[in-house]
């Protein structure tokens, strides 16, 4: 009768152990939401703020997260407003523009994982011919494996309007002169 007793006690003590464990695992998961919740809205606008750059909120929707960027403008979207087209994102307005245009690709550089900055100078001379010109052009990026050197080899396309090509490949052509003498 004793020894029946001394095991329920042992029993009950036990779950009072795993309760208690239980319910602080559950109470250091609700701290640690709480204070996630409140640092996570602070962090993001003190970055909006500083960088001014709308990294994380849609440019048409302050509110609303952004999800990826237009391949165009750069500007960041959320996912009512960024488009999936060929795997490409766009913002509704170059959709549009990328879709009653042919594109015709001005330069491809190969990058390989030990000089990944080889391909900038397209990104900048995008950024420039769109920030001063306000002429459209996209960057894509090609992956492939080098099974003899076992490494990812990237191809970085840059593609401008068919009606922009002669222009601007005379004019990457110089911006990559001046480009490499700046560099070195
Ligand atoms: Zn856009
Ligand atoms: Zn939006």
């Amino acid at each position: 009768m004793m020894e029946n007793l001394n095991i329920y006690l042992y029993v009950i003590i036990l779950l009072l152990i795993v309760l208690i464990v239980l319910a602080i695992i559950v109470l250091v998961g609700i701290i640690f939401l709480y204070f996630n919740k409140i640092a996570t809205p602070k962090d993001l606008t003190n970055d909006k703020k500083t960088s001014n750059s709308n990294t994380f909120y849609c440019t048409n929707h302050p509110d609303t997260h952004s999800v990826g960027i237009c391949m165009i403008c750069q500007k960041s979207f959320c996912a009512k407003c960024l488009c999936d087209h060929d795997r490409l994102n766009f913002c509704h307005d170059h959709l549009k523009l990328y879709l009653e245009n042919e594109w015709q690709q001005l330069e491809t550089i190969l990058t390989e994982p030990n000089q990944p900055e080889k391909a900038m100078v397209l990104y900048d001379f995008k950024k420039i011919i769109w920030d001063k010109e306000n002429k459209p052009s996209y960057v894509v990026t090609h992956y492939k494996i080098n099974f003899q050197g076992d490494y990812i080899e990237s191809f970085v396309s840059l593609y401008v309007k068919k009606q922009d090509g002669f222009e601007m490949t005379k004019r990457l052509a110089s911006f990559k002169e001046n480009y490499s003498t700046q560099v070195s």
